[in-house]
């Protein structure tokens, strides 16, 4: 009775550890997003598959613990790491009550240190990870964090920085930064990192605030002493260079 949560990374089979293909080659049932599961096809194709859309995690979650009790060995997936706005905590709560169901979190690439390395070397200084996304989160903590990790010269990571329903949260966001972070502060982004039509753009925090970003960009705000070297972004660490 045994539940892997496997954060397989970005999406490219070159960034998939081995502990997770061995835990989805190890499982009967694989639980995912349509999108992700369509990303790992050729790895879960003679697996027991449950897929579903967007928002319907909880569904998810439970259709393991389900299986689990089955005695199934299921593996949940999500992109990236599943315990970074994944799967992991919410599969921990919904069998919080059948502590024979064994959980083991394998852990992933997540999205914010995937597009630091196609965009330099932005995090090499402490960085906040901030979620946009108001779906689960009140819009006000948002503001809040974003406010004061910018005040506290954090490198910021934004992850779900736009998608139809909030189209102007990047901008929002970029407002709140720049009450504490200079307009020429060096940012980049990356959309569709390690998928088809992955590609980056390094600017200002002024011009970030009217680029579009969408559910599939990871955005990287630097602090004050970002810079550019050769066209990459770099967050010095503070060594001395004689
Ligand atoms: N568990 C995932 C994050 C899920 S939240 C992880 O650890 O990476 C979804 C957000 O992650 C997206 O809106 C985007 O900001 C970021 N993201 C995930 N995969 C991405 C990819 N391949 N390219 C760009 N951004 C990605």
């Amino acid at each position: 009775m045994k539940i892997y949560v496997v954060g397989f990374g970005p999406g490219d089979m070159a960034q998939i550890s081995p502990q997770a293909v061995e835990a989805i080659k190890k499982s009967d049932v694989i639980v995912g997003y349509d999108c992700y599961i369509s990303l790992i096809y050729d790895l879960i194709k003679d697996k027991i598959i449950f897929s579903s859309g967007m928002r319907k995690e909880v569904d998810r979650g439970l259709k393991a613990v389900e299986y689990a009790l089955m005695g199934k060995t299921v593996s949940v997936i999500s992109s990236g790491d599943a315990g970074v706005y994944g799967m992991a905590g919410l599969v921990y709560e919904l069998s919080a009550e059948y502590n024979q169901i064994e959980i083991e979190v394998v852990p992933g690439i997540t999205a914010a240190l995937s597009a630091a390395a196609v965009l330099g070397a932005p995090i090499g200084h402490d960085f906040a990870v901030i979620s946009l996304s108001d779906f689960l989160t009140d819009r006000e903590v948002i503001k809040k964090r974003i406010i004061c990790a910018s005040e506290a010269d954090f490198v910021i990571c934004l992850y779900n920085p736009s998608s139809r329903s909030r189209p102007h949260h990047l901008e929002k966001a970029c407002e709140y930064m720049l009450k504490y972070k200079s307009a020429d502060t060096v940012c980049g982004y990356v959309k569709n990192i390690a998928r088809l039509g992955q590609s980056y753009k390094i600017c200002t925090l002024s011009q970030l605030k009217d680029e579009k970003a969408d559910m599939f960009t990871t955005i990287i705000v630097g602090n004050s002493q970002t810079k550019i070297i050769n066209s990459k972004m770099v967050t010095p660490r503070g060594y001395k260079i004689l």
